[in-house]
């Protein structure tokens, strides 16, 4: 294991990353306090004294502790088996409801992680060097304690003060019931970074084929991440995924952004997400059909001029607001059923329901066979 310190939080990132990069490893934040790394953190008279902590040795100097935060290793303990013996038992109920069974992935394991131990600590500190005792007794440290806290309280300012990062990173030895080199621990690596947000990227430019999205990757690790160096074994996992760690982050970026609040602009709706959007289309469309036709059905039964003439105002300024929202080069029919031919229409006798038409949907027609939008208010005015 080693002690090590930092002066700014950005930094102790760099190092974890590039001791993952080095090896098999991969280290996941496992809790943060909320003052870790806050900027303008300062020493306080009231504030407990330490000593040592798990990422700081004995050293003599007193310190506050401004936060902490610890990560652990990937293959740490199983957070998840709550959630996921949830899934497995709602998957069976449905299974046995449905009478058909799930396409599921045979797994030896079905979780990567196996429990390993090793944590990195870390400490934000701001530590009193002038402060430092010689020796680790109770009487010492009482003393020094009383001295610096007076000097706080009185003069704040006078008291040499630094802010420090103190990180404990675990040795290999620390990592148990996995293995951290060689074969065996490359293929549970977990995916590198910088092709995670890759794969992110190309799925959110529209990549949806397994073959494509490798073939881009391999590009991406061999002319980006490797350019001018050899470029790594194909047998490590964190440079050439499986196709479930690709398709799990497919999945995870196509599922953030499936709200249309959160949708990025620059790109376009999912094949399905599209599917989906226009079924609600369709579906708001009949209502606003339904709507309409109840408005026209009722519009020759009212009486009153007042509540005549508010309806027209309100349908007046509904029929503006359409207007402005319709795009106006589609050339989208404003009309409740589709033109006949004059011989066609001729060759009718009676009013007909049209089929598929949105905006008549089994509307039962009045003797003004085609009734624009426009003839609608103007009926509705009188
Ligand atoms: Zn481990």
């Amino acid at each position: 294991m080693a002690y090590l310190e930092f002066k700014f939080e950005d930094q102790i990132t760099k190092y974890i990353r590039e001791q993952e990069l080095d090896t098999s490893l991969k280290f996941i934040t496992l809790r943060k306090d909320k003052h870790f790394g806050q900027k303008d953190a300062q020493p306080l008279a009231q504030k407990k004294l330490s000593w040592e902590s798990k990422s700081l040795p004995f050293n003599g100097v007193p310190f506050q502790v401004v936060g902490t935060k610890t990560y652990e290793c990937h293959q740490g303990k199983d957070r998840q088996t709550k959630a996921k013996e949830k899934y497995a038992a709602e998957r069976d109920k449905k299974e046995l409801e449905d009478h058909a069974f799930l396409q599921r992935r045979k797994l030896v394991q079905n979780t990567k992680k196996v429990d390993c131990k090793a944590i990195i600590n870390i400490a934000h500190v701001i530590r009193f060097p002038d402060f430092k005792i010689e020796e680790s007794t109770v009487r010492s440290k009482k003393e020094a304690s009383q001295t610096l806290k007076a000097a706080l309280s009185e003069t704040p300012s006078s008291v040499k003060a630094e802010v420090v990062y103190c990180v404990r990173f675990p040795s290999l030895s620390e990592h148990s019931s996995h293995a951290v080199v060689g074969e065996e621990a490359y293929v549970r690596e977990a995916v590198d970074a910088r092709l995670r947000e890759k794969i992110e990227q190309l799925t959110l430019s529209g990549v949806r084929k397994m073959t494509e999205m490798k073939c881009h990757l391999n590009t991406f690790v061999v002319e980006e991440l490797f350019c001018g160096e050899q470029p790594p074994p194909p047998t490590r996992r964190r440079y050439y995924p499986t196709d479930s760690d690709i398709r799990n982050v497919m999945f995870k970026t196509k599922q953030a952004t499936r709200d249309p609040n959160i949708e990025r602009p620059d790109e376009g709706p999912s094949r399905r997400g599209k599917k989906r959007s226009s079924r609600k289309v369709l579906q708001l469309r009949k209502q606003c059909a339904g709507y309409l036709k109840e408005i026209t059905d009722l519009t020759y039964h009212l009486q009153d001029e007042q509540c005549m003439t508010d309806l027209s105002s309100r349908l007046k300024s509904v029929l503006l607001d359409m207007k402005a929202n319709v795009p106006q080069d589609t050339g989208l029919p404003l009309t409740f059923s589709p033109r006949k031919r004059k011989a066609e229409k001729a060759m009718d006798p009676l009013p007909t329901k049209s089929a598929s038409h949105p905006f008549t949907g089994g509307v039962e027609q009045h003797t003004e066979d085609i009734v624009s939008v426009d003839t609608l208010l103007a009926l509705t005015l009188g």
